[in-house]
């Protein structure tokens, strides 16, 4: 585990684009059901990144299935409406917001998943999911927070300086926001600058 986590750390700081944040994520969901012994199925499971999102980090999609409950384990391969099933498990979707990737740092993100993780395990095994005493029981086994934290707008906001696109939001002082000419923007390889998001924004 040592060497991966270290890799997996390096590479969560240089993550630039949607689907390098959907492979991230997988990979750590996928440590975290071995590392917490997670009762889920990863394959069903898809995943989007959403930059709409304001205020939640990050939400499971599923479909509403008639009569289910938390605590009443249901037999998807005799389910006779029809649901979206993968193999003998329904599909859901893990969407993620891009603004609260930007805003967290890495065992926030993390923790986040692992919230996500007791949904998805929740909805497999029952067909529903919620956060009822046994989602807040199951959190707090796998060091979740019951509620993931809700987000803001970004304090900063990182400009290429050959086009003005913007090129990325953050929450905090950090190295890209005090030091953005020594990064290249993706568009025009230019170096960025930095400006505080203007009050009407917040
Ligand atoms: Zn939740
Ligand atoms: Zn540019």
């Amino acid at each position: 585990m040592g060497h991966d986590d270290h890799e997996l750390a390096d590479r969560f700081d240089s993550i630039t684009t949607h689907d390098a944040l959907i492979r991230w994520s997988r990979a750590y969901c996928s440590d975290a059901i071995e590392t917490y012994g997670f009762d889920v199925a990863l394959f069903p499971v898809e995943w989007e990144v959403s930059t709409r999102a304001k205020r939640r980090a990050a939400a499971v999609k599923t479909p509403q299935i008639d009569g289910a409950s938390v605590g009443e384990p249901i037999a998807w391969e005799t389910k006779s409406e029809p649901v979206d099933c993968v193999g003998d498990y329904p599909a859901c979707t893990v969407s993620l917001s891009w603004r609260a990737f930007e805003s967290f740092d890495r065992d926030e993100w993390e923790a986040t998943l692992r919230h996500e993780l007791v949904h998805i395990e929740q909805f497999q095994a029952y067909g529903t999911t919620d956060h009822g005493p046994a989602f807040k029981r199951r959190a707090n086994s796998v060091d979740a927070p019951v509620r993931v934290r809700r987000f803001t707008t970004p304090k900063y906001v990182l400009l290429c300086d050959d086009c003005g696109d913007t090129v990325a939001h953050r929450y905090r002082d950090c190295k890209l926001v005090r030091n953005p000419d020594s990064y290249r923007s993706a568009c025009c390889s230019a170096p960025l600058s930095s400006s505080k998001v203007p009050n009407e924004e917040n």
